[in-house]
């Protein structure tokens, strides 16, 4: 990891970066199976959280509530309500550790995914962003369990979740806009997990750099 600065602050920059650069790539996979604003939704999001970065809180839990807010103020569609959820509860859980270790951030990132799937009422399998996100936890905290240090826990986070963007095209379409579609969305991935395989591997870039 870089000793260089605030690794949570770089992260942050770095999800924002991806997030902006990925509008397009995003617009055209919710184009598909969806209505096609994912890309601006979480551009506009990160554009929102670069504008505000110079006055987050030093504490990390205290920054991912103000992100919270700022995402629920500006991010539409179905993301905005479950990102904001999703960085409410990491907030909350990031709180009770003792220490903001890898493990704590574990705990933060399963926390954040009960919010995502208490809110959105999916479970994995039905095509949803949590296809990216549960396999990328069950790789993080596997990888933390077996001794792995940080930096290849978060590799094998990102790789999950990549992989599991990429496994959506073959699942059948049980919530949000997609299922309106049925077996027609069979063979393009879910947008809101390939955003998920984004900015984690924008996290994992940031760590690796
Ligand atoms: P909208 O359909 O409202 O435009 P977005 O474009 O903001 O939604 O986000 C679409 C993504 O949201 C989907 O690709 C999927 O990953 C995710 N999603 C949709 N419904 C749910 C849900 N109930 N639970 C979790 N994620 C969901
Ligand atoms: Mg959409
Ligand atoms: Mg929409």
């Amino acid at each position: 990891a870089s000793v260089q600065g605030d690794p949570f602050m770089q992260a942050l920059d770095a999800v924002c970066a991806r997030l902006v650069a990925a509008e397009d790539e995003l617009t055209v996979l919710d184009q598909r199976v969806g209505d096609g604003d994912l890309g601006q939704s979480l551009a506009r999001g990160a554009q929102a959280v670069q504008a505000a970065r110079a006055t987050l809180p030093a504490a990390p839990a205290d920054a991912l509530r103000e992100l919270s807010a700022i995402v629920r103020r500006v991010v539409g569609g179905t993301s905005g309500p479950l990102y904001a959820a999703m960085l409410m509860r990491a907030a909350a859980a990031l709180e009770t550790s003792a220490a903001a270790d890898a493990q704590a951030w574990a705990q933060a990132l399963e926390a954040a995914i009960a919010g995502v799937a208490e809110v959105g009422g999916a479970a994995p399998g039905e095509r949803t962003m949590l296809d990216a996100l549960v396999p990328a936890l069950t790789a993080l905290q596997t990888a933390l369990t077996t001794g792995d240090d940080a930096l290849r826990a978060l590799d094998a986070a990102a790789a999950a979740a990549a992989d599991g963007a990429r496994a959506s095209a073959q699942l059948m379409p049980r919530r949000g806009r997609s299922s309106y579609l049925g077996a027609r969305a069979l063979g393009h991935p879910d947008p809101g997990a390939h955003a998920v395989a984004l900015w984690l591997a924008a996290i994992r870039d940031a760590f690796a750099s």
